[in-house]
């Protein structure tokens, strides 16, 4: 069974973006691969969290990914830190990944843009992601759109590493959907749906009411005109509100675009809000449940040993290869 491995951030609550772009992909690859899922705590750190918030978002994104459709007797859930290996990994693979190639990373850039304090951990983020990946011989990594480019140097790493020191490395493939890898936020179709962004009507959380996805998609920007169709370069935002309908509903772009002929936006925001409302509707239902019985703690101690289990040896041999072990 090929290895699939993944993290998402503890920096929110999980959004439509986070569940479109990434979740459905590591729900579906549970019963075709050997999975890998973690909350990655420590990317979290880079932007300095409350402590206490930063505990209560982990244990409520590992629910919500249980929620979702992942099978704990079938996955390997758990959080980075419980596993040290990842912090040792990052250090190395940061000591191998130049200046240079950090600074072009886009995510680093738009990032620091909003930010007031700009850490040194948010601009080697992507050497910890590498060691993420590469602790556990991953083939695909189910990622969104913008992770792209991360992948991309997580593979270059792994490959001069692999020339250096001998090849150890597995070099892992994206796994990006074509549909859906890069949801856009409601409040602006130019900008990626994120769950940090400090306007909440910028997403729909994965946790949001009935009443606050409808008021949320009522308002949600649209394009000059008012025919529905998909044009993401010209009708950025209402190409952005029919792929999340085409996610969320099971039907196609083509199908939706032949039902809303001639009618306009407010009818089919409308719809909109009640399909998205409906595709929530389990997965809040089983997170309220999963929160009740909390054995979530138990599912993540369970995780971490079996992480460890595949992470400790390869370390070992890293120690070996770099000259470590003395
Ligand atoms: P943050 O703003 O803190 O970076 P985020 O919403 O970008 O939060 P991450 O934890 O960084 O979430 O990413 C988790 C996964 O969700 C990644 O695979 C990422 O590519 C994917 N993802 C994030 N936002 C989107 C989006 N708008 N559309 C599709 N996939 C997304
Ligand atoms: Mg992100």
């Amino acid at each position: 069974m090929k290895r699939v491995f993944s993290g998402i951030q503890p920096t929110g609550i999980l959004t439509l973006g986070n569940y479109l772009g990434a979740m459905k992909q590591w729900v579906a690859l549970q019963e075709t691969h050997d999975c890998f899922y973690c909350v990655v705590n420590l990317h979290a750190m880079t932007v300095m969290p409350d402590a206490e918030e930063l505990r209560e978002n982990t244990l409520s994104v590992a629910a919500m990914l249980v929620a979702a459709g992942l099978d704990p007797d079938k996955v390997t859930l758990f959080v980075q830190s419980d596993v040290a290996e990842h912090a040792e990994l990052g250090w190395l693979l940061q000591c191998m990944a130049t200046f240079g190639e950090l600074s072009r990373m886009t995510q680093f850039k738009e990032k620091s843009r909003e930010k007031e304090v700009i850490t040194g951990g948010l601009f080697s983020y992507p050497a910890l992601m590498a060691a993420d990946i590469l602790l556990y011989n991953t083939h695909l990594v189910p990622v969104g759109e913008d992770q792209r480019q991360h992948l991309e140097l997580t593979r270059d790493i792994a490959q001069r590493f692999n020339n250096r020191y001998g090849g150890l490395f597995t070099l892992p493939e994206p796994f990006i959907p074509e549909v859906g890898g890069r949801i856009m936020s409601l409040d602006d179709p130019e900008k990626k749906m994120s769950k940090s962004n400090p306007n909440p009507n910028s997403y729909i959380g994965l946790l949001d009411p009935p009443d606050t996805i409808r008021q949320k998609i009522m308002r949600a920007v649209t394009d000059s005109g008012r025919e529905i169709y998909y044009d993401p370069e010209n009708k950025g935002a209402v190409s952005n509100l029919l792929t999340i309908y085409s996610l969320c509903s099971g039907k196609t772009i083509e199908a939706l675009e032949k039902d809303y002929e001639g009618r306009g936006y407010g009818e089919f925001k409308k719809d909109l809000a009640e399909v998205v409302v409906e595709c929530l509707k389990p997965i809040q239902a089983r997170y309220n449940e999963l929160k009740e019985s909390g054995n979530i703690n138990e599912i993540l101690k369970k995780g971490a040993g079996k992480a460890r289990a595949v992470a400790a040896p390869m370390m070992d041999k890293v120690r070996e290869l770099m000259g470590l072990k003395v």
